[in-house]
């Protein structure tokens, strides 16, 4: 018998401190090399089988896979959002989330930056646009929640399985060891509410649905959180306009509404707060500019050019907005009653708008 020699290796899955073997391995006459990683079903693993050399491996094809369709979506002058989720979901994120099961209990973020980043090619926002802001408007599941019900699915999978199975038998030893991916994996329930789900008498299927909505839950009230986190900011964050018209964790509708992609980035940066207004020039000024001295300069109203300055207060573009209000209170009739706050709200949260 012989071996091809430049495909056969030898590989020593072994802890970090300890050395790799130096035995000399042998088929008849010709000696075996040592190789430090291995491909086994689409999954890269390195010889001392590390989370991060998967990942790394893993986001580097996710980014050739968006750059494909990043550049079909150029070629074609744009996609739909519908045309581009589709193609996000069957093209990046199945190789975005390969193996999830076996590293996804650990919290990627790299992986979350591809999503991210998918995300921000299609809404064409600014780089300084806050990931809270396009993350709330894309309507995404972060990929952590994806990657643990990835991982939950597995878990259920050799948990309840006949009890003669070899992978079963491994997985009732591993949940004895508390480094082994079986118990940390039983913490991670535990901590996150799902342990009496995963403990219940229901099918697979039942556990896995039930999982799923309070995994969204947990994801949904976050991102609230995170919306309302000022980190002692005496203004709030930059994103205290938009927290205004937006607080659930749900696809805006203008991404769907609005096709052409300059339209789509400037409202997507105006939402965001990332318009060169002077509120937000002011921010990188150098020293920079207190939040009252952010003065509009296109108008003689002494005030701060804030994002409802400008849409609703500036002598600059009333005639712009002349259009627009006689549209808005064509659809609602009450308008001329809202006080300036309900109208700007109305304004940026109305659907037809
Ligand atoms: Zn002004």
């Amino acid at each position: 018998m012989t071996l091809h020699e430049t495909k056969t290796k030898i590989i020593h899955f072994r802890y970090k401190k300890a050395p790799r073997s130096d035995f000399n391995f042998k088929c008849v006459d010709m000696s075996i090399s040592f190789d430090n990683a291995y491909r086994y079903l689409g999954l890269h693993i390195n010889e001392l089988m590390e989370h991060k050399y998967t990942i790394r491996v893993i986001t580097k094809s996710a980014s050739r896979a968006l750059s494909a369709v990043y550049t079909k979506f150029l070629s074609c002058g744009g996609m739909s959002f519908d045309v581009y989720t589709k193609l996000y979901k069957t093209l990046i994120k199945p190789v975005l989330l390969h193996g999830a099961g076996l590293w996804g209990h650990n919290n990627w973020r790299e992986v979350q930056t591809i999503q991210n980043k998918a995300c921000r090619l299609f809404i064409g926002c600014s780089s300084n646009a806050s990931n809270i802001a396009v993350s709330g408007d894309m309507g995404f599941k972060t990929t952590n929640s994806a990657e643990l019900l990835e991982t939950y699915r597995l878990f259920l999978r050799v948990r309840y399985t006949y009890d003669y199975r070899i992978t079963h038998k491994v997985h009732m030893w591993g949940m004895n060891i508390s480094r082994l991916w079986d118990k940390k994996c039983y913490e991670i329930a535990y901590k996150l509410g799902i342990k009496d789900i995963i403990d219940s008498q229901y099918s697979n299927r039942h556990k896995i649905y039930d999982i799923k909505t309070k995994l969204y839950e947990i994801e949904k009230q976050e991102w609230v959180e995170k919306l309302y986190q000022d980190r002692n900011e005496p203004n709030g964050n930059k994103l205290r306009t938009y927290r205004l018209y937006k607080n659930e964790l749900e696809t805006s509708s203008y991404l769907k509404n609005v096709n052409d992609r300059q339209h789509r980035r400037i409202l997507s940066n105006f939402r965001s707060g990332c318009l060169p207004l002077a509120i937000e020039t002011g921010r990188y000024a150098k020293p920079k500019t207190l939040l009252n001295d952010r003065k509009c300069k296109y108008c003689t109203v002494d005030c701060v050019e804030d994002e409802k300055h400008f849409l609703m207060h500036c002598e600059f573009y009333s005639d712009l907005r002349y259009s627009l209000f006689l549209k808005a209170s064509a659809i609602n009739q009450n308008l001329n009653d809202f006080n300036h706050d309900d109208k700007f709200i109305f304004l940026m949260s109305y659907d037809s708008m």
